[in-house]
């Protein structure tokens, strides 16, 4: 048996042998879905800057930038369908062996392989849809685009005059309360915590594999390149996500 045979088998007996296992998953898991991720060499990052929350708010000309990239990412997210990797993970919840999906991602991808929306916890939001920030009115995004694209317009909230954002969280926005402590509950409810495609260098998402790790869970580490978490995981598996959980959940 090869070394990552070996590994994959050690990561399907720590499945096997755990009570209750948490997910975390970050932008790594959907790019075999063909959506980039940020911090990858060919990542968003590696060709643009984020637009910070405060400067969304206060500046004009970052609201329209940050309408723009997003109905440019939108693009690669709209034609995405879930890959191996959201399947297997899919499948360990419906065998009741994974009790939550902690997610950073904004695509929709764990709800569309089928993980119910009450498994699922997204830290950073949603992108399918857009938020009032100052009475949380929720809108549909298709009008927006159309008036965003056709005639250059910003959207402002229709009852209290108040920004419209994409409904994700921005650096330096504030984190969502209920998602936060959801995602502690799961996380000190569980003997496995599985960090899926995260560079795990967002905080306070990244917060939670310590967490875990703390509280006496067996930590897996599975991202293509290293993090700066490595030294804390029980196992760390540099590997390429769809065909490792494809293979460690028998699912193809
Ligand atoms: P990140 O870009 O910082 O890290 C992704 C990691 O996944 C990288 O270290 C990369 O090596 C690894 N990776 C990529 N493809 C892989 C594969 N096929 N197999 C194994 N490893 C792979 O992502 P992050 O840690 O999630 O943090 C970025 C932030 O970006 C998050 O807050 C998230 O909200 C947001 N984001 C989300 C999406 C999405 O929803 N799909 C996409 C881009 C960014």
């Amino acid at each position: 048996m090869d070394r990552h045979n070996a590994e994959i088998r050690r990561l399907k007996d720590m499945i096997d042998g755990c009570s209750r296992a948490v997910v975390f998953t970050g932008a790594g898991i959907s790019t075999e879905s063909g959506i980039p991720d940020f911090r990858s060499p060919n990542g968003i990052w590696s060709k643009t800057t984020p637009i910070y929350f405060d400067e969304f708010v206060s500046s004009e000309a970052a609201r329209r930038e940050a309408w723009r990239r997003k109905f440019h990412i939108d693009q690669d997210i709209d034609n995405a369908e879930p890959n191996r990797g959201h399947r297997a993970v899919a499948r360990l919840v419906r065998e009741g062996v994974v009790s939550a999906v902690i997610t950073q991602n904004i695509d929709g991808l764990h709800q569309l392989s089928g993980v119910p929306e009450e498994n699922i916890i997204e830290l950073h939001g949603n992108g399918t849809y857009a938020k009032c920030l100052t009475c949380a009115t929720r809108y549909d995004l298709e009008p927006i685009k159309k008036d965003f694209l056709e005639a250059d317009i910003i959207p402002e909230c229709r009852f209290c005059g108040g920004l419209i954002k994409g409904a994700t969280i921005s650096f330096g926005q504030a984190m969502p309360e209920d998602e936060m402590r959801r995602a502690q509950d799961a996380t000190l409810a569980c003997d496995l915590f599985i960090a899926i495609g995260s560079s795990l260098v967002v905080y306070p998402a990244a917060g939670f594999p310590a967490i875990a790790k703390e509280n006496g869970a067996q930590l897996v580490i599975l991202n293509r390149e290293p993090t700066d978490l490595d030294h804390l995981a029980d196992l760390v598996l540099n590997l390429e996500i769809g065909p490792t959980l494809g293979e460690a959940a028998n699912v193809n």
